[in-house]
Parts: C-alpha cells; sequence; structure tokens
C-alpha cells in the first residue's frame, strides 16, 4: 500500500483579494500593488494580498498609537476585556472549518493537524481572558508610617507583533491575546506567505466589537517595510516570531528607540535516548518530532542523541516507521506531512541533505522529492553517521529530516546537546529518574520534555535560551510581558523638609 497521497486539482476555488485592517477599516496599499499566493500542496493561486508600504505601515502604527493614548481600549475594566476575548474565542470556533481551510492551502500543512492547531488556538484565546482578570500589580505597606507604595502594572501600549508561515494562526494567537488582556493596541504582520488566516482573524475582531485600532492588520513583505515595524517611536514593543537572523536585525532596530521584545526564534532540539528508555515510544516521538509539520517546525526534534549500545535498533526502528508516513495532499484527513512552504524552500533541504552526504553522513532513508503530480513534496529521510560538527547537526533544517547521532556516555549527551547556537527545547528518554534529572538540569534550554515530545498547553510558558529567543510566551506571566511597571510612592501627612533634614 503506498503511503504518498496525490494532490486534488482545487477545482472551482475562487482565490480571495484580501484588504487590509487599518484603522478600523479594510484598505487597499496606498501603492494599490497586490501579490499572489501559491498553494505549496496544489500549485494554484489561493489568495491575493495587499503589499502594505512604509506609508501603510505608519498609518497602521498611527492607528494603533490613537487607540491607545485616546481610545477606550486600554481604560475599559478588564471584565469587559475578557469578555470580548472569549467573544473571539467563540467565534473562532464557529469558524474552526474555514481558517483551517486557509491555512492548509497556504502553507501546504495537512488540514488534521491544523484543525487540532485551530482548537489550541481556542484554548489560548480563553485562557488569556481568564487572564485578564488577575493581572495586578504589588502594594507595600511595611515602608514606615509617613510611606505607602503601590507598584501599578499598565499596559505598555503599541505592541507590532510579526509572525510566521509555519504555523500562521496559533502563533498569532500566542501573542495577541495576551496583548490585548493587557490593554495594548497592535499592528500585526503576518508572514507574506500565509496571511490570510490571520486578516480573517481581523474581521472576526470587528464582529466581536474591537474599537477602532486596537489591532490593525497589514500584509506584504516584511522587508520592505519591516523596519518601521520596528523602529518607529510610536511603537513600544516588538513582539516577534521567525527566524534567528531576522529576529537579530529586529531587536538592532528596536535598540534604538529602546523598545521591549520578545522574541521566539530558531530551535535544533535534541532528544537524548537511553537503552533503559520506552524505546517504542521515543521511536514514535522520534518521527513525529523530526516530520511533524514536513519538519518546518522552530520545535522539530530531529536531532537524535542516541546511545550507541541501541542505535543500530533504535535506526532501523525509525526507518520502518519513517516508511508508514503518509506524505500528501494537504487537505486530504488522512494525510500527516505535507507540502513543503516554497519551491525555493525546497532547494535549501535538498543542499542540506547533499552537505551532510559530502561530509560524510549516509542516507538511511528518502533524501528526495516525491513526484505527485503538483506541489513541492519531499520523502520522509533519515541521515546517519552525522558527527557533532556537520552543519546538520547544528543547523536548523526546517524540513523533514531526522539526523541520528550517537553518544558513549552521559556527559558526551549533554555535551552534544548544548554545542548548537540554539536552546529552544530538548527531550530526555529514560526510566531512570536521575538521569532524567541530570539531563533536564544540564540542556541549555528553554523547555525540556521528559519521556514524552511536544506536549503544551497555554499554562506552561514556551521560548528559548541562547540565539532560540529572548523572553517566554503562554503561561500565567504572559499578560504582564505586555505590561510596564510604575512605582507610587506616596507620602502620607507632612512631609519632613529638605532644610530640617539637613540642619
Ligand atoms: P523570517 O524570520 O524570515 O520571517 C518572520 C517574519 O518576519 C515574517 O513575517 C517576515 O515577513 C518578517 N520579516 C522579514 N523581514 C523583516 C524585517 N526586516 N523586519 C521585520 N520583520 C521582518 O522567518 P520565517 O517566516 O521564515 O519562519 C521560519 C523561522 O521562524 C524559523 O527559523 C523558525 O525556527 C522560526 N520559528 C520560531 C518559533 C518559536 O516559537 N521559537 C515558532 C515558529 C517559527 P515576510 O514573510 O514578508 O518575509
Amino acid at each position: 500500500m503506498s503511503h504518498y497521497i496525490t494532490p486534488k486539482i482545487l477545482a472551482g476555488y475562487v482565490a480571495p483579494e484580501y484588504m487590509m485592517l487599518i484603522d478600523g477599516a479594510w484598505q487597499k496599499s496606498q501603492s494599490g500593488e497586490t501579490s499572489s499566493r501559491l498553494a505549496p500542496g496544489h500549485g494554484t493561486i489561493v489568495g491575493r494580498y495587499q503589499s502594505a508600504t512604509v506609508a501603510d505601515a505608519k498609518l497602521a502604527i498611527a492607528s494603533a498609537r490613537k487607540a491607545f493614548d485616546h481610545g477606550p481600549w486600554p481604560r475599559m475594566k478588564a471584565a469587559e476585556r475578557s469578555k470580548f476575548l472569549h467573544k473571539v474565542a467563540d467565534l473562532i470556533e464557529q469558524n474552526r472549518e474555514k481558517i483551517a481551510h486557509l491555512d492548509t492551502i497556504e502553507s501546504g500543512k495537512p488540514i488534521q493537524q491544523v484543525l487540532s492547531e485551530i482548537d489550541g488556538a481556542i484554548d489560548i484565546w480563553r485562557y488569556a481572558a481568564s487572564l485578564a482578570r488577575t493581572l495586578y500589580g504589588e502594594s507595600y505597606n511595611n515602608l514606615g508610617e509617613h510611606t505607602l507604595g503601590i507598584v501599578l502594572r499598565e499596559p505598555i501600549g503599541v505592541v507590532s507583533i510579526i509572525t510566521p508561515w509555519n504555523f500562521p494562526f496559533l502563533i498569532v494567537s500566542q501573542k495577541l491575546p495576551f496583548a490585548l488582556a493587557a490593554g495594548c493596541t497592535a499592528v500585526v504582520k503576518p508572514s507574506e506567505l500565509s496571511s490570510g488566516s490571520t486578516l480573517f482573524l481581523g474581521q472576526l475582531l470587528l464582529d466581536a466589537g474591537l474599537p477602532t485600532g486596537v489591532v490593525n492588520i497589514i500584509s506584504g513583505k516584511g522587508a520592505v517595510f519591516g523596519d518601521v515595524l520596528t523602529g518607529d517611536a510610536d511603537v513600544d514593543m516588538i513582539s516577534f516570531t521567525g527566524s534567528t537572523g531576522v529576529g537579530c536585525s529586529a531587536m538592532a532596530i528596536a535598540a534604538r528607540t529602546m523598545k521591549k521584545v520578545s522574541m521566539e526564534l530558531g530551535g535544533k532540539n535534541p532528544q537524548i535516548v537511553f537503552p533503559d528508555a520506552d524505546l517504542e515510544a521515543f521511536v514514535d516521538a522520534a518521527v513525529f518530532g523530526g516530520y511533524f509539520n514536513a519538519g518546518e517546525c522552530c520545535n522539530a526534534g530531529s536531532r537524535l542523541i542516541v546511545h550507541e549500545s541501541i542505535v543500530e535498533n533504535v535506526t532501523d526502528r525509525i526507518a520502518s516507521l519513517s516508511k508508514r508516513v503518509r506524505v500528501g495532499d494537504p487537505l486530504n484527513p488522512e494525510t500527516q506531512v505535507g507540502a513543503i512552504i516554497t519551491p525555493l524552500h525546497f532547494e535549501k533541504i535538498s543542499s542540506y541533505i547533499a552537505g551532510a552526504k559530502e561530509e560524510g553522513a549516509e542516507v538511511a532513508l528518502g533524501g528526495e522529492r516525491l513526484d505527485l503530480g503538483m506541489g513541492d513534496y519531499m520523502a520522509p529521510t533519515i541521515l546517519t553517521n552525522v558527527k557533532p560538527e556537520m552543519k546538520v547537526a547544528h543547523e536548523e533544517i526546517f524540513g523533514p529530516v531526522i539526523s541520528i547521532l550517537k553518544f558513549e556516555i552521559k556527559t558526551e549527551a549533554l555535551d552534544i546537546a548544548n554545542s548548537t547556537q540554539f536552546g529552544l527545547s530538548a527531550s530526555v528518554w529514560s526510566k531512570d529518574i536521575d538521569t532524567c534529572l541530570e539531563i533536564s538540569r544540564g540542556v541549555r534550554a528553554g523547555t525540556v520534555w521528559v519521556n514524552t515530545f511536544m506536549d503544551g498547553t497555554p499554562e506552561l510558558p514556551f521560548g528559548g535560551v541562547k540565539q532560540s529567543g529572548l523572553g517566554r510566551e503562554l503561561g500565567r506571566h504572559s499578560v504582564e510581558d505586555y505590561t510596564e511597571s510604575k512605582t507610587l510612592n506616596i507620602h502620607q501627612g507632612a512631609r519632613t523638609s529638605w532644610w530640617v533634614s539637613n540642619a
């Protein structure tokens, strides 16, 4: 039985032409230019977007600024903001299939996976709604009889929210509801490759009664107007998810006006497995971690660090499970791995595989294009004999490629795990609690999974160390991240004069 699912032609699909949400109205770009998105899995045009200019970005920022400085949003009761966020969650739920369809055709990821991403997003909007009402500051009643100290939590202001193409709806949902819960206003810029679901969210926000200017959404190329979003003096904070390279430049520009930044960047996440682990569970997680979202995932767990005594056994089992992975039509509910985002990215993945071979790695499985009649599909790929110094062992491939490295002793496993510039996530597999704790505490990563991989819930913070990022999303502090503190130092009674105290 073939595990490749031939895509069906998107017959009769009329690509929508999206406008941008600026100052409460759907608007065209000032230049009148648009761009088209080709579905990576089907090769047909599935969306036309406005190509925003610097002038559009400035209008969007001005609108968010006005809404923050003079509008009702930051001033209303948290209970009202919470009610609004719940309403948005309900609307997302009512439009679950529609949103999933948009993300699927634009990003090439499997529909069943996107549906669960949307369910995750709904849960996050509800979680943010609950946090909106629990934001509070501090008070100090122990500073002496003349002083009362109060530390207020205020919304930070206008936030530029910049998101990547690989989890379009999920990632905007990890940022926007928390910014809104805090009372901020925002300019949102989705990736030029997958803007549809974020623009659609704009309509849901309006339907839910969002006041004018609180959220502005612009589409187009980050290279054209991104510097305005990260550098304009009227923006107070940048919340960015994307590559480490673009994140670093964004931070440098934001530094000129001393903006707060939150950065969710790349990863090269190790899964370390010991001989006493539940190998069946590990093999399943290795295949999932390597091929989920076609490996186009900051959290991909594709760097397997396997004890040398089990490396052969584990490699065989991963190869045999990999052969069963259903690759193909993103719209088919059976599909587990969809299309690669663009032909250019496909070439990048292929060049990593070619480079690995030149450096001495072996392709134990896959490594080639799957010809499914249309779209860009890559076979699940396993690289063996990978050494820590090879490029594929420490750079993000962002494709369905698993690299297998081996170790002899625990400290070596940790050294290999920590030998990249990244530190997003990691996992450890063993039945021995001491081994799990030693690895968990020694590995430099924002999240460590123990005997599992890529589980998540809004309660648990997510983010990276080293060049994987700065700050955390989700978790109970996520609303606080979009605030600034203000100290009120209150004097009670007659103040002691400077002259008296100097006498
Ligand atoms: P990019 O860094 O290329 O783009 C991210 C966003 O930044 C896009 O919206 C992009 O716009 C925009 N952008 C581009 N240039 C600028 C600029 N000069 N100023 C401001 N914004 C700009 O990343 P990708 O979209 O390629 O996403 C893949 C990367 O994202 C991977 O490295 C991955 O690891 C990382 N990622 C990290 C996650 C995490 O939580 N840690 C989660 C998901 C992905 P445009 O599309 O128009 O170029």
